[in-house]
């Protein structure tokens, strides 16, 4: 074996695992397209300055998971590690909130993040995303939740679990993180060194500890969700209440906390039981202050993202649809030139009469062609030997007959499917 490989925590989609892509693709472009979102693609690096500001300084991701360089020119650009900064920044830099609200935008990109690899863990990974921008109520993050359930259930995701918090706004946020903050500091000798240096960057880590003793420590500590302002307490409310109409179950977790900064109120995580230690297969939340943080106008917004290699683990195995080859074409006569030319015109006319059609390329005997056809599913084998001759055989009638060569097309259209 070479010794090169592709890099650690990297993989390469092989085209049975882009069959499975694709299958869950088209369940996005389905389900979100229908819900009036539309596509956006933006650059797979972007200036670093975007995620310091947008994903937040004191994220992990920000601190130590993003792949930064300099372009050349002096400038530090970052390959994205999440795509809900790159949507805001081209909301911002297309004038989008003179569009219509909400803009409803979804995409399916890949995703770097410098993090230890394990099963379901990568340093390149894709995301199904959907944002909602310019719409503050309480239905759109509804909206958004019953759309992501609805994708993983159109996956096969397996023992889904939806877990729901809210966190407020910024303000309600910032007053409960220096009363958190003032909890952990009284609770130093109950808490991890590790836990006890964030303290001041960002206490609500503390909820996320893996850390035995941090965790009893967290039992007693103040909850978000008792401080939540009249107003923001009643948007939750009806976001649930909404699910509960809608019929989806959820688990309240007062202790939500994702590693992004810019959420606001509803936010919300989907898990499997299917999955190890890597469960969540996806995650949202409102993300109000974010788009006016970046430079555009004050602008209510919320949307998800969703591990597509996660999604596709908790599916377990999948039917995969295969390629239907419709016709093969065989060379019986491979030292005549007339007979190769011919066989390449009845495959490329095969083509655009929108039949699926392969050509003998590796230089087989006839047999052997005869079993590469078998192998592939063909419906019909057109053998060619005296060029104006040609034997097309029904590989599943197993009959074989001599037709003229500008019958073969028709005869397979009329036979084997319309195209
Ligand atoms: P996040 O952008 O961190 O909210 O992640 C959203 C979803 O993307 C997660 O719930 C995972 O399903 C998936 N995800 C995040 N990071 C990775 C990664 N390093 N490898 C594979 N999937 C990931």
């Amino acid at each position: 074996m070479s010794s090169l490989q592709a890099p650690r925590g990297t993989f390469d989609v092989l085209p049975a695992d882009a069959a499975r892509r694709a299958v869950l693709e088209t369940h996005a472009r389905r389900i979100l397209g229908a819900a009036g979102y539309g596509r956006i693609e933006t650059p797979t690096y972007e200036a670093t300055e975007l995620f310091a500001r947008g994903v937040g300084e004191a994220t992990d991701i920000v601190q130590k998971e993003m792949y930064s360089f300099d372009d050349g020119g002096g400038r530090s650009m970052t390959l994205r590690p999440e795509g809900t900064a790159p949507v805001c920044r081209a909301y911002i830099e297309h004038g989008m909130h003179k569009q219509p609200q909400p803009v409803k935008l979804w995409y399916l990109s890949s995703f770097f993040r410098a993090e230890a690899p394990q099963k379901g863990r990568y340093r390149q990974f894709w995301q199904v995303g959907a944002e909602a921008i310019g719409a503050a109520g309480p239905e759109t993050d509804a909206e958004l939740i019953i759309l992501m359930a609805d994708l993983y259930r159109a996956a096969g995701v397996r023992d889904l679990h939806l877990r729901l918090s809210s966190l407020g706004t910024a303000e309600t946020r910032r007053e409960y993180r220096e009363e958190l903050a003032a909890y952990l500091h009284a609770h130093e000798d109950g808490l991890s060194p590790e836990v006890i240096s964030r303290i001041d960057l960002n206490p609500m880590r503390a909820f996320d500890a893996d850390d035995r003793r941090t965790q009893e420590t967290m039992r007693s500590a103040p909850i978000l969700l008792d401080r939540l302002a009249p107003e923001d307490a009643e948007h939750f409310e009806r976001v649930k209440a909404l699910l509960d109409e809608a019929g989806l179950t959820y688990q309240l977790d007062p202790a939500l906390v994702r590693g992004l900064d810019y959420y606001a109120r509803t936010l919300w995580e989907f898990t499997s039981g299917a999955l190890g230690a890597q469960s969540a297969v996806g995650g949202g939340g409102r993300y109000d202050g974010l788009i006016e943080q970046l430079g555009g106008p004050p602008t209510p917004a919320s949307g998800w993202a969703a591990g597509v290699e996660r999604m596709l683990l908790a599916a377990g195995e999948q039917p995969v649809p295969t390629d239907v080859v419709d016709l093969f074409v065989a060379i019986a006569a491979r030292d005549s030139p007339q007979a190769q030319d011919a066989g390449f015109k009845l495959a490329n006319e095969a083509r655009r009469a929108g039949l699926s059609a392969q050509l003998e390329l590796a230089g087989r005997g006839l047999k052997g062609q005869l079993k590469h056809a078998d192998r592939l599913g063909a419906r019909y084998v057109a053998i060619i030997g005296d060029p104006m001759q040609i034997s097309l055989k029904d590989m599943e009638a197993g009959d074989q007959t001599e037709i003229a060569p500008e019958a073969v097309i028709p005869t397979i259209l009329r036979g084997s499917r319309v195209a």
